[in-house]
């Protein structure tokens, strides 16, 4: 689908939920940039930058990093990216934060992925992931063809070490307390859209539709 103006949106949903695969489908689909946080900071992480050191003690232990550390980063490679449509991953996490991104730009929809707490503890466990790239597999429901290896570069998957069964309760318990008042936030705006399930390729199709009639409507000029 090409876009005739700029469309911009948030996905949100428990860690876990499935965001990072829909976003990709997303991103693909309707060509909007995808710019997650979480890769933002991993890949500081990765590369040892300064910021990356500093953040990683927080990130490890399932804290949130700091409102202004990560809305300044979000921020600078939103501005870097002026002419482009996107889709935000993991962030906003806050109301501060969603706040600072309303100052700066206006978000025409916010996906919400609501999949139970129960759910996403026996998934986080058993995740593994690219680092470079942030694909995300399951050893489950998801496997990579080859194991240990990534489909598309055959680099090796490593599991996070945030992915521990009491850094995933203490993620969640972030979520609850820190993020559940955002969704509130977009709800009172009346651009939050919320799809429930419990596998990812069921909520898929769902998000889909929905997003190609929201584009439809952006592209005539309606909405
Ligand atoms: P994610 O991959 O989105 O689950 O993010 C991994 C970790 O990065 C989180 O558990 C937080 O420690 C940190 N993080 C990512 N995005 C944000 C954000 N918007 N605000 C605060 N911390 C964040």
């Amino acid at each position: 689908m090409v876009l005739q103006r700029l469309f911009r949106a948030v996905i949100m949903g428990p860690p876990g939920s499935g965001k990072g695969t829909v976003s990709g489908r997303i991103a693909k689909t309707f060509g909007l940039e995808h710019i997650s946080s979480g890769d933002i900071l991993r890949a500081n992480i990765n590369a040892k930058t300064e910021l990356g050191l500093l953040m990683k003690a927080s990130i490890d232990q399932g804290q949130l990093v700091p409102d202004h550390v990560i809305s300044r980063l979000i921020l600078r490679d939103l501005k870097a990216i002026p002419q482009s449509s996107w889709l935000l991953d993991g962030f906003p996490r806050t109301v501060t934060q969603a706040e600072a991104l309303d100052d700066a730009y206006s978000v025409d929809t916010v996906i919400n992925l609501n999949v139970p707490f129960h759910t996403i503890k026996e998934r986080l466990t058993s995740r593994w992931t690219h680092l470079p790239s942030g694909r995300v597999y399951n050893v489950d429901f998801n496997p990579p063809k080859e194991p240990g290896r990534d489909d598309v570069t055959g680099e090796p998957l490593v599991q996070r070490d945030d992915d521990t069964p009491e850094t995933v309760t203490r993620r969640l318990k972030a979520y609850e307390t820190q993020t559940e008042p955002v969704l509130e936030y977009y709800r009172s705006k009346g651009i939050l859209e919320t799809f429930s399930g419990t596998e990812t390729n069921k909520i898929w199709p769902h998000v889909e539709a929905f997003l190609h009639k929201k584009l439809s409507v952006v592209n005539k000029g309606v909405a």
